[in-house]
């Protein structure tokens, strides 16, 4: 993967999510991706779960405010060098985000569409979809929606090819749907992109669960955008990245296995 070797300064990413106490998914998976690619987090809290690594028993989510009030902070004192939003939980707070980086932001954003957890469970107060399409979707330079994600977002349309346009029509430049949720022998990751051009990445299905493997991705991604690297590239080396973390994975719970974001 690329690292941040020679620059003076390491870039710095603006991290939006949700608290996970199990440590696999949420701020710390993106910590702990952008840290891993010589990049400096700073992080801007949407929620606090309880969860362990097994399911989310309960979460609480911040008033739009407090999040738009952590957000004006950190950027009116870094550079903020590339964005990622993860787990939002509510569409207030959606619309406060995107309404804010609209106006105030031109660093590249990355979006990774938390409608539930990996193991369904619930993680937002209210229906997210139209707030995702009106208001974040449309902002993004990246979406990483998994197969089940990009079908709630685009119930209407018919496959994946056709739910994919559907997002990019929405002003989305790109959008790499992840397979990881199925069945099949592969990981097929597939790149939609605004200008027609699509591609593809399979990697070897592995064995077990694991928790925050989106946010890994997303973040990893957002990283090597950050470090100035054009969309197809920095995806690819995310993707390798966070392939990596998950053969490192190990079962430090009693529930999914947890990825080793190690650089
Ligand atoms: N953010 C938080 C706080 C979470 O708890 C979860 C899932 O449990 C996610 C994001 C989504 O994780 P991923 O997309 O990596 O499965």
């Amino acid at each position: 993967m690329k690292t941040n070797k020679t620059a003076h300064q390491r870039p710095v990413v603006m991290v939006i999510g949700g608290q996970d106490p199990s440590g696999g998914a949420g701020l710390q998976a993106d910590i702990e991706s952008i840290m891993a690619a010589g990049c400096h987090a700073v992080t801007v809290l949407t929620a606090v779960t309880v969860q362990d690594s097994a399911s989310v028993a309960d979460f609480m989510v911040m008033e739009p405010e407090l999040v738009l009030a952590q957000m004006k902070t950190v950027m009116a004192d870094f550079p903020i060098a590339a964005v990622k939003t993860g787990m939002m939980g509510s569409a207030g707070n959606i619309a406060a985000v995107s309404d804010w980086l609209k106006q105030n932001s031109k660093a590249p954003l990355v979006v990774d569409p938390v409608l539930a957890s990996n193991e369904g469970d619930r993680l937002a107060i209210d229906d997210l979809v139209p707030a995702y399409r009106e208001k974040l979707l449309p902002i993004a330079t990246i979406a990483t929606p998994n197969s089940e994600e990009l079908e709630r977002l685009a119930p209407a349309a018919k496959g994946q090819s056709k739910a994919a346009a559907e997002l990019l029509a929405l002003g989305c430049d790109h959008v790499l749907v992840t397979g990881g949720h199925g069945k099949t022998g592969k990981i097929h990751n597939r790149l939609y992109s605004r200008n027609g051009k699509t591609s593809e990445m399979s990697w070897p299905r592995l064995a077990h669960e694991y928790h925050g493997s989106g946010c890994t991705l997303a973040s990893a991604a957002a990283a090597q955008l950050a470090l100035g690297e054009k969309v197809k590239p920095a995806l690819t080396i995310a993707q390798a990245y966070t392939y990596q973390a998950l053969v490192k994975g190990e079962r430090l719970g009693k529930g999914q296995w947890i990825p080793f974001r190690k650089s």
